[in-house]
Order: structure tokens, then C-alpha cells, then sequence
């Protein structure tokens, strides 16, 4: 057993369904042997994979949080074939805040991996993650969002594979989700990823992962829950887990590589000229930065350094230097 202080109120090895907390450890004035709830289910039937299902890795984004936490009602071990274990709000503490860092310790999860068993409340539940529950795995899905400042057509991410079989099994689990676009990363995301995110958490352990992005603007969207919902179930029908389970056709996946983000350098309120999924040249104007409070001065265009289409937008007015309005990325075949 890898070394944490985090206890779990489940036995994964059990068979059948099970519900709980993982209690990570936290010593404060109001609660001095208290302890910070996770919650977590496991579902158990014989022979077949194990799949982690997460979400709640940033407070933040919340379709992922919807819709695991109806697996987590939903699932009964007659269903399943083999072994998933929910986690329907990895940083739960930033999760019930609705912020994408926690308000405790200030830890953003998915940048936090490997993390410390001894470290802060986020860190000891990266190191249980990635010590304790990863190494269980032969899957792992990852949900988030673009959380309170951006906002994603549903996507699927994932590693191009650093070897034929992985690279076999992640192209099998975006078939499976069938997501209206993929963001594929460069690299094949093998054993030596020092990645700080869950993905590289996975990496690290041999585990296949993808990741998606769905939605965003602190809000949850129907339409994009009810393809979050279908994708989770279609992907554990795909590796086995789902037996009962009758897929619809498939819609089809525009694949792509990320270009990079066009970036604000004024401070003020933003007019977008583009729609994700819009055609954008280098050098062409994608909106405008009012100076508001300085109403005679005229608005800054903002140019984008890409040719490619809109990934993700920012959709908030107010903006300041550094902050990413939009994502542009290419496609790929
Ligand atoms: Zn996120």
C-alpha cells in the first residue's frame, strides 16, 4: 500500500457497489480531528478492466461532476463487467467552493501531480490518485470544463500513444465518446511523462486516459451534459464494462492539434468578431478591446498570430493583459 494519510470508507477490491469518502486528514481550529470528505463510489463485478471516472479536478467546470455523480446512483454491479471506480469531485474542496483552485490550500489539482502524502490537502489527494487509485486502473477518464473563464464545444483530449497499442486504445476511446472535435496532443504521453495533470499521473502509471473538455462559462449546458452522459456510457460499453448497453450511431469527431491562444494585452471590455468553430487568418481581426473608461480613446483590435478555427472562447467581457481570449487550433488527420 503507497504511503498517504488519506483513509477511503471503500474497499476497492470488494465485489458490488459501494459509496463513500475518501477522508483526507485536516487539523483546524473548528475541527481538530477532522477531516475533508471526498466522495467516491466503486462498482465491483468480476472478471473485466477497472476505469477511473473523474471529474471536480477543477471546482469549476461541472458537467463532468452531473453526470458521474448520476453514475454513481445509476450503476449496480448486475450492469458491469469488471470494475469502476467515481470520482465525481477529485478536489472536492474547490469542487464545493465552485472554484477551480481550492480555497484551502489554494492547490490547482491538475497542476499539483505527483503530488506529497505529507503535503497540503491538495497534494495528498494527487499523490492518492496517482499512488493509490491509478495503479488499480487500465483507464482513466478525465472531465473538466473551461471551468468560470472559457468556454469548449464539447472535445475529447488525449496523447497521440507511445506505443501502436496505445495509441490503438486511445484512438478506440474517441471513437467511443464521439465528441464533436478531439484535441490531440503532440507526443505519445508514455511512461516518462513529468506532467503535473492527472493525464500525466496516468501516463506515469501505464494507464490509457483521455480527457474532455465540455463546456464551461460556470455554467452547465443540456445539450452538452446529455453528450457527456452518452460518451461515459458508450466508452465503458466499448471497453467491456457496459455489457447491456446498445451504442447509437456514431456522430463523428473533427480531429485537431492546438495552435496556440490570442491573448489580450489591454484592459478592458471585449467584443469577439468569432464563433468556436470560425475560420480565423494570421493577422485578421477577431474582436475589439473597448477602453471603457476612457470612452474618447477608440477600441484596440486584437489580431490573431494563427491561421486555424476558434477551439474555445472566453466568454466574459471584462478582460485584462494576459488573459486568453480565444484558442486557435488546426486540423489533423
Ligand atoms: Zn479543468
Amino acid at each position: 500500500m503507497a504511503d498517504t494519510l488519506i483513509t477511503s470508507e471503500v474497499n476497492l477490491d470488494a465485489l458490488g457497489g459501494q459509496t463513500g469518502f475518501l477522508r483526507v486528514p485536516h487539523s483546524v481550529t473548528r475541527s481538530a480531528y477532522g477531516w475533508l470528505p471526498v466522495p467516491i463510489s466503486v462498482v465491483n463485478n468480476g472478471k473485466g478492466p477497472t476505469v477511473l471516472l473523474m471529474a471536480g479536478n477543477h471546482g469549476d467546470e461541472y458537467e463532468g461532476q452531473i453526470a458521474i455523480a448520476r453514475l454513481c446512483r445509476d450503476l449496480t454491479p448486475d450492469q458491469i463487467q469488471g470494475r469502476i471506480i467515481l470520482l465525481p469531485q477529485a478536489n472536492a474542496p474547490a469542487a464545493q467552493a465552485g472554484t477551480r483552485t481550492s480555497p484551502i490550500d489554494n492547490g490547482n489539482l491538475n497542476r499539483t501531480f505527483p503530488g506529497d502524502p505529507k503535503g497540503t490537502p491538495t497534494e495528498m489527494i494527487a499523490h492518492y490518485i496517482e499512488e493509490v487509485l491509478l495503479p488499480l486502473c487500465d483507464y482513466a477518464v478525465d472531465l473538466h470544463s473551461g471551468g468560470a473563464s472559457l468556454f469548449y464545444p464539447p472535445t475529447l483530449l488525449r496523447n497521440q500513444g507511445h506505443t501502436p497499442e496505445a495509441a490503438a486504445a486511445l484512438e478506440q476511446l474517441e471513437t467511443a465518446f464521439d465528441l464533436p472535435y478531439a484535441w490531440v496532443f503532440q507526443g505519445g504521453g508514455g511512461p516518462g511523462s513529468t506532467a503535473r495533470t492527472a493525464l500525466g499521473a496516468a501516463n506515469r502509471k501505464g494507464v490509457i486516459c483521455v480527457m474532455a473538455e465540455l463546456g464551461g462559462a460556470g455554467a452547465v449546458d443540456r445539450d452538452i451534459l446529455a453528450q457527456t452522459e452518452r460518451g461515459l456510457k458508450r466508452v465503458l460499453h466499448s471497453l467491456g464494462l457496459l455489457p447491456g448497453y446498445a451504442p447509437d450511431a456514431v456522430r463523428g469527431t473533427r480531429r485537431a492539434a492546438t495552435k496556440g491562444s490570442v491573448y489580450a494585452y489591454d484592459t478592458g471590455l471585449f467584443e469577439p468578431f468569432k464563433d468556436i468553430g470560425e475560420d480565423v487568418t494570421v493577422g485578421e481581426i477577431v474582436g475589439l478591446i473597448h477602453l471603457v473608461d476612457t470612452p474618447w480613446c477608440g477600441p484596440i483590435p486584437v489580431h490573431s498570430p494563427y491561421d486555424g478555427f476558434v477551439l474555445c472562447n472566453r466568454p466574459l467581457a471584462q478582460v485584462q493583459r494576459g488573459d486568453a481570449l480565444f484558442q486557435v487550433a488546426d486540423d489533423v488527420a
